[in-house]
């Protein structure tokens, strides 16, 4: 019996060819593949400009950075999430302060946001869960009353629609990561992408030790310019090797999304009706791409999470504990940015368990998953 894993990149020859031309090309750090890839990914996603960077975790420091966040600062953002979108403040010396996410999406809210508001909040960092599309035009409207500034943390959201058009391209500034657990991937990297070509600009040069002429230009003339460094920048740049991955990526990613929403769609219909069982599904407002497959346990399931987990496992099936609550982490224990309960963090966080799917899953897996997970059920009602 073969291993089912919880996720697995979809890459082949193609991708294997991108790489080698770029090998035999002789440029493998960043240089035209990754103008190429920040062009296509730009109009993909519907904004004016993009910026590849060497993840989503660098490209959340810069855009708190473009967007002026500084030190003292207060950053709302949710505590269910990956423990990068907490750092990322924490890295330009601003406090990430905590909020709640709504239990069906599992993403903040403008109410969970208002809640934890201080006089000290300058930027709320919001994430669309596990490619769930979090409702953006109440936040906006927040931000815009307040004059917040409002970055989506879209790691997982490529793919995912709101109101009929991409995430993240409402808000002020937001961040992708290409990391092998999301659908589009280029082993490590990310995206920053922003309608604000100032903050574009600045983006590119901090991105790059704040050089004023990038390497590409410097290596295309043959009398290299004199290159000046305006403040102190960073090296957060993407490669070519992965720029030309990441654009044989987004050529699929339509194709990776509809396979993903077809296998959630058998996932929701096999679980439908089973009591204490919820499977996460898009909201009125917008379309998932399904990143993570999570489901939510409740006393009447019969099994609890761990136990789950564990027949699964059993089973040779790799499921994984939901998404993490960042305030119960130990780097975040005793934070002064805990200012309010999180109580449907903590519950989801304890209750929840993430499916596998990805491209390749075919049917007669899915459905020794789905077997696994309804055992109890099935053998309660004698196998029917
Ligand atoms: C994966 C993820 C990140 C981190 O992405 P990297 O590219 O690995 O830095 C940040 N935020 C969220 C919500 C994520 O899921």
């Amino acid at each position: 019996m073969n291993r089912i894993s919880v996720m697995k990149p979809w890459l082949g020859t193609a991708e294997t060819d991108a790489v080698a031309e770029v090998i035999a090309s002789g440029w493998v750090a960043q240089g035209p593949r990754t103008v190429a890839f920040e062009e296509a990914f730009a109009a993909h996603q519907q904004v004016d400009y993009a910026v590849a960077t060497s993840s989503c975790t660098t490209a959340l420091q810069l855009a708190l950075l473009v967007a002026g966040v500084k030190a003292g600062d207060d950053v709302v953002v949710p505590s269910f999430s990956f423990v990068a979108t907490a750092n990322a403040p924490t890295y330009v010396g601003a406090r990430p302060v905590f909020a709640d996410v709504d239990e069906l999406t599992g993403n903040v809210t403008a109410q969970t946001v208002r809640a934890v508001l201080t006089e000290k909040t300058t930027a709320i960092i919001v994430v669309d869960q596990g490619g769930m599309p979090l409702d953006l035009q109440p936040l906006r409207a927040l931000c815009d009353e307040l004059g917040l500034v409002l970055i989506e943390d879209a790691a997982c959201g490529a793919g995912s629609t709101y109101r009929d058009a991409p995430v993240g391209a409402g808000a002020d500034v937001s961040a992708w990561s290409f990391h092998p657990r999301k659908l589009l991937t280029t082993g490590e990297g990310g995206m920053l992408t922003t309608n604000n070509v100032q903050w574009a600009k600045r983006a590119r040069q901090l991105r790059e030790h704040s050089m004023d002429v990038s390497a590409a230009e410097r290596h295309n003339s043959t009398l290299a310019p004199a290159e000046s460094y305006k403040e102190v920048g960073y090296n957060f740049r993407m490669t070519d090797l992965q720029a030309a991955l990441g654009l044989v990526q987004l050529d699929k990613l339509d194709t990776m999304v509809a396979r993903r929403r077809f296998l959630a769609s058998r996932y929701q219909h096999a679980f439908a009706n089973v009591p204490g069982l919820r499977c996460v599904t898009d909201p009125e407002y917008g379309t998932s791409n399904f990143q993570s497959f999570w489901i939510e346990l409740g006393p009447q399931f019969g099994v609890d999470r761990e136990g789950l987990l564990e027949r699964l496992a059993e089973d040779g099936i790799s499921a994984r504990r939901g998404i993490m609550a960042s305030h119960l982490q130990p780097a975040y224990a005793g934070h002064s940015g805990i200012v309010a309960p999180l109580p449907v963090t903590e519950h989801l966080t304890a209750n929840t368990l993430i499916l596998p799917l990805y491209h390749q899953l075919e049917e007669h897996e899915q459905d020794r998953v789905i077997t696994s997970v309804l055992s109890n059920v099935l053998a309660a009602t004698g196998g029917e």
